[in-house]
């Protein structure tokens, strides 16, 4: 039997996958995307459990020049409001509303680490360069959502007079690219303080990507309706521009010497072009190069070699909640974005040095071990909350409110507690130590009220969308990382050593995130239709 040949297949409906096939259908392409799920979105994605919608991803989003430029070429118009930020240390807590904002960082940590003012005021004129630096790199719109040839404005008034800004400010930038705790190490000696700043970041992020947060901190917005609504739009038009969804499908091998992949149940589907957006040591790991040319061969090889060997980045563990109060209490707290710490002390070496003893010497059965380890990793740790209703009201039933709680947490954890089989016990564990830290600090009325919970580890992210060690934003930040990670050199980030095979999304280049994934999805469509 012949299969039916599509001009393109799109590998993964997450952002990347999505955004590829929405610009190749728009230009007229026969595309088939193929979803693992039921539902397309990958990590950016919302859901609904007991009336609250819960992110299952991403919290909010950053337009970073490119999230509205892409809505505006493929005609999309999303109802989204800004998402302000707080940040609190303890008992005192700061919202971030402007650059002047810096200034109350700086009094807050001021008051929590007296003796550090040199230290802390040298970090805020850091940021504040980093901040002018990044009014730079999104100071235009991304020119590949541009129609260059017929936006002369654009082109003369805009690009033109930036490129040399851009090139100087990039690189600045490159010279920052060594992990946040080394380039903060060298300035501030007082290991709470550098905890307190950094330690709700992946362990190694690029300095300038972690100090550029106060900007971005400012950016943020969120689309009615949940975060979710992002890729459910452009799923919407990709739909209506007649592309193809192939739902519930998992694509197991490829075969590029035959331009055909596989799915799970032995289905072939042909291509001429394909985009793999999904998880990169799976599309080496499936692909079958027989056929193709000893060159091409021994290229893929020794980029599989060299990719196998590398691990994604951290995850997060994720507690949600349904509480049983109104979502006014919780707004005389916080904005619906709140980074809270409620101890100064900082995590020092508990979360790496001293799980990676337990872990390397066998600990992970060891219950009363693990857990006491537990307490100072809940009780010292930042955490991410996220209130959805305190942006759109009609994310939680009336009167009540959800609460999406995370901490960064590694994948190795979860996984041999899960060997050691108590998996469940520990979520639990953690669960209540997390309510119990909130209670006693920020949230006096949260145990009492939760009517509600349920929680994400890495190994939900990693069964859910298949990523590598759960990881949320492609690969760790561990030199060299195995792809493009030069803003300049976006462009070949999308391309694999397979002609008429591209790849786009989180693992395709680094630092990644929602903003890039978009991009790398519009510039592998590009490579293929030219436009
Ligand atoms: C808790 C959390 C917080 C985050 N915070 C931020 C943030 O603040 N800012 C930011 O920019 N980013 C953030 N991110 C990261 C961001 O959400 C991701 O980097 C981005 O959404 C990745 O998009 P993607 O399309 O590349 O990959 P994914 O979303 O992983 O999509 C891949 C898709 O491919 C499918 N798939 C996998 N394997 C196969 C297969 N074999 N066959 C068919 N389909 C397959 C999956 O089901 C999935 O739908 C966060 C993520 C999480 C989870």
């Amino acid at each position: 039997m012949t299969e039916k040949r599509y001009h393109t297949i799109v590998v993964g409906g997450g952002i990347a996958g999505l955004t590829a096939a929405a610009f190749l259908a728009k230009g007229g392409s026969s595309v088939l995307l193929v979803e693992k799920n039921a539902e397309c979105g990958g990590l950016v994605n919302s859901f609904t459990v007991d009336g609250f919608r819960f992110e299952a991803g991403v919290r909010a989003l950053l337009n970073a020049g490119i999230i509205f430029p892409m809505l505006q070429q493929l005609g999309i118009e999303l109802n989204v409001v800004k998402s302000p930020v707080s940040i609190g240390l303890e008992k005192e807590i700061m919202h971030v509303k402007d650059i002047s904002s810096l200034e109350d960082y700086r009094r807050l940590l001021e008051g929590f680490y007296p003796g550090s003012e040199a230290e802390i005021s040298e970090m805020i004129r850091i940021i504040r360069k980093v901040m002018k630096d990044m009014d730079v790199l999104y100071g235009i719109e991304n020119p590949n959502f541009k129609d260059l040839r017929h936006d002369r404005d654009f082109l003369f008034k805009q690009l033109l007079p930036w490129l040399p800004r851009f090139l100087f400010t990039i690189g600045r930038i490159n010279r920052m690219n060594m992990p946040v705790e080394s380039y903060l190490g060298k300035l501030i000696k007082n290991r709470s303080l550098l905890d307190i700043i950094t330690q709700h970041f992946f362990k190694n992020t690029p300095s300038f990507f972690a100090l550029s947060y106060f900007s971005l901190y400012l950016d943020y917005f969120y689309p009615l309706g949940g975060v979710g609504r992002l890729a459910g739009s452009v799923e919407e038009r990709y739909l209506e521009l007649g592309g193809m969804i192939r739902r519930e499908t998992v694509i197991t091998r490829v075969i590029p010497g035959e331009h055909i992949v596989t799915d799970q149940n032995n289905e072939n589907y042909q291509y001429d072009n394909l985009i793999w957006a999904a998880d990169l040591k799976t599309f080496y790991r499936i692909t079958d190069t027989r056929g193709l040319s000893k060159r091409v061969c021994m290229k893929f090889e020794k980029q599989k070699n060299r990719l196998l060997e590398k691990r994604g980045g951290d995850s997060v563990y994720t507690l949600y909640l349904g509480v049983d109060e109104p979502r006014e209490k919780f707004g005389e707290i916080s904005h619906g974005h709140f980074f809270y710490t409620p101890s100064r002390q900082g995590l020092g070496e508990t979360h790496w040095s001293e799980l990676n003893s337990l872990l390397a010497e066998g600990s992970a059965g060891n219950k009363s071990r693990m857990l006491a380890w537990l307490d100072k990793f809940i009780s010292l740790n930042t955490f991410e909350i996220s209130i959805p209703s305190l942006r759109d009201p009609g994310m939680a039933p009336e009167g009540k409110t959800g609460l999406i709680i995370s901490i960064l947490a590694g994948y190795d954890l979860f996984r041999v507690i899960d060997e050691a089989g108590w998996y469940k016990e520990f979520i639990t564990e953690t669960e209540n130590r997390i309510i119990r830290v909130l209670t006693s600090s920020v949230y006096p009325m949260l145990k009492d009220k939760i009517i509600s919970r349920f929680s994400f580890t890495p190994l939900s992210y990693e069964r859910r969308v298949g990523s590598s060690e759960g990881a949320i934003t492609g690969w760790a930040f561990t030199e060299p990382v195995p792809v493009i990670n030069k803003i300049q050199l976006s462009n070949r980030a999308v391309l694999t050593p397979i002609p008429s095979i591209y790849q786009a999304g989180q693992w395709t280049y680094s630092p990644a995130g929602v903003p890039m994934s978009i991009l790398t999805g519009k510039l592998a469509a590009k490579k293929i239709s030219g436009a």
